[in-house]
Parts: C-alpha cells; sequence; structure tokens
C-alpha cells in the first residue's frame, strides 16, 4: 500500500512537471526559471504549485489576478498518478519491489536493481506518452525527440527484460516483433500522410506509431489501435453533433493513440482472453 501511494504522489509530481515542460515547449521558453501565471505573469510559489491541491483550494483561480487556471493542470496531475499505479501494478514490478522491500522474498541484488530500473524505464516511457499526447492535443504537433527518446528507452526495457543468451541474433529475434509491431503501421501512417498530402495523417503520427508499437509489441499494438479508433470516433462524432467543429476539420490522432496504448497495457490481455474465448478458442 505504501509503494502504491508513493508512486501515485511521484506520478502526481512528474504530472506537474509535464504541465510545466509543455508549456514552456509550447512558448519556446529555453531557461529553465520559476514557474509563473501564463496571464499575469506574477511568479509562483511552491503553494500555488502543488499538485491537485492547489488548484482546489484556489477554487481554480489564479491568487494573484484572479483568473482561471485550465483544469488540465490537476487532471493531468491526477491523470499521470493514476496511470503510474496502474502501470506499475500491471508490470508486476511493484509487487516484486514491494515483495522485496518488506522481506517477503529474499533475491539478488541484481535481480532487485533490474526491476527498480525496468520500473524506472517503463514510467519514463509513461511520462513521454503524456507530454506527446497533450502537446499534440494542444497544438497539433508531435514533438519528434520526445518520440525517438521514447523508442530508445522503450528497446532499452525489452533488452533489460530479455532474459536469454547475449547472442546478436537471438537478440534480434527477441527484438522483431516489436520492431514489427512499430514499423508496420508506421509505414501505413506515413502513406496516408504522403497521399492525403497531411490532410488525414501527419508525419508526426507515423513516428508515434513507430514508438507505441515498438512499445506495446505484437498482441498488445492492435488492441491500441482498435480502441483508439474507437475513441477518436465517438470524439469526433460527437464534436460534430454539438457543432463545435466540422466535419472535415482535423482532429488530433495523437491522444486516442496514446489513450489507446495505455488502455492496451493496462487490460489488453484480459480483452485478447476474452476475445479468443468469445470466438472459441
Ligand atoms: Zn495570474
Amino acid at each position: 500500500m505504501i509503494t502504491v501511494i508513493m508512486l501515485f504522489i511521484s506520478g502526481l509530481i512528474i504530472g506537474s512537471f509535464v504541465n510545466a515542460l509543455q508549456y514552456r515547449i509550447q512558448v519556446n521558453k529555453k531557461n529553465i526559471g520559476r514557474s509563473y501565471c501564463p496571464k499575469c505573469k506574477h511568479q509562483l510559489v511552491w503553494y500555488d504549485i502543488f499538485p491537485v491541491l492547489s488548484w482546489i483550494t484556489l477554487l481554480g483561480k489564479c491568487r494573484y489576478c484572479q483568473k482561471r487556471i485550465s483544469i488540465q493542470y490537476p487532471l493531468i496531475e491526477m491523470i499521470t498518478g493514476g496511470l503510474f499505479v496502474s502501470i506499475g501494478i500491471k508490470s508486476g514490478l511493484v509487487l516484486k519491489i514491494n515483495d522485496v522491500l518488506f522481506g517477503f522474498i529474499n533475491i539478488s541484488n541484481i535481480l532487485i536493481t533490474k526491476y527498480l530500473f525496468m520500473l524506472l524505464l517503463l514510467l519514463l516511457i509513461t511520462t513521454i506518452l503524456i507530454l506527446l499526447a497533450l502537446h499534440d492535443a494542444k497544438t497539433s504537433y508531435i514533438l519528434s525527440f520526445y518520440v525517438y527518446a521514447g523508442i530508445v528507452l522503450s528497446i532499452g526495457y525489452h533488452l533489460i527484460e530479455y532474459g536469454g543468451k547475449w547472442q546478436i541474433d537471438k537478440i534480434f529475434n527477441y527484438l522483431l516483433p516489436f520492431l514489427i509491431s512499430g514499423i508496420i503501421p508506421a509505414l501505413l501512417f506515413l502513406l496516408l500522410c504522403v497521399f492525403s498530402r497531411g490532410k488525414w495523417m501527419g508525419a508526426g503520427d507515423a513516428e508515434l506509431a513507430l514508438f507505441t508499437g515498438i512499445f506495446l509489441g505484437l498482441f498488445l499494438t492492435p488492441v491500441a489501435y482498435y480502441f483508439a479508433f474507437i475513441v477518436g470516433a465517438v470524439y469526433g462524432v460527437s464534436k460534430i453533433i454539438t457543432k463545435k467543429s466540422k466535419m472535415k476539420s482535423a482532429i488530433p490522432f495523437g491522444p486516442f493513440l496514446v489513450t489507446g496504448c495505455f488502455f492496451a497495457y493496462i487490460c489488453g490481455d484480459y480483452l485478447i482472453t476474452y476475445y479468443l474465448r468469445f470466438m472459441g478458442l
């Protein structure tokens, strides 16, 4: 339980960091100065930027200019906290680390380091995915640098998870399904992008597809797309019905693909088992 609470709190803090980083990227601010209110430029103190609680106690308004603070801030913090917990638990790493911490099991130091490192990579990948989705939702741009950082981290994660012999051909065989599930959808998106001249899909979507595919692998990637297209369609239709957008206006696909990716990671295996049973397999 303590491990879970710690994980949630670190998620809240990292979520707050993601909000700040995204804002800085959007306004192209390179220096890492103190946070300030985007509306009145008043510098913020620690109790103004305390995750979630600040927003609630300030009733969603800036302490200095009384202008509204977007619900995005507490929302991203809560989502990051929730994802850290659910992804950490789902990976099985939290339980293992927990058991070691409380002395239920005894394993070698190498193994503990391996688990801790894997959890760290997993949470980093999660953070990058949230940042990419947030930035895409706000600006319709996919941040290439973070996509490639995510790809490197994903491959690193799979390599640490790989328990076989360190021979080039064996490692390659192990990584191949992950690479395929990234490259195939990325190529399809790239084709769509070229044919529609960037109207249906952007090149950034192809890069993101490469990242999520390499992270998820062959079984979970289709689940991610299945879910991304359903959520995307529901969102698109509801926007047209409420007349907030026209049929033609492009909706960034990144946030849906990232949502699908998290959904697939957390409950994709249940869905696959259920589906196979449903098909009588
Ligand atoms: Zn203000």
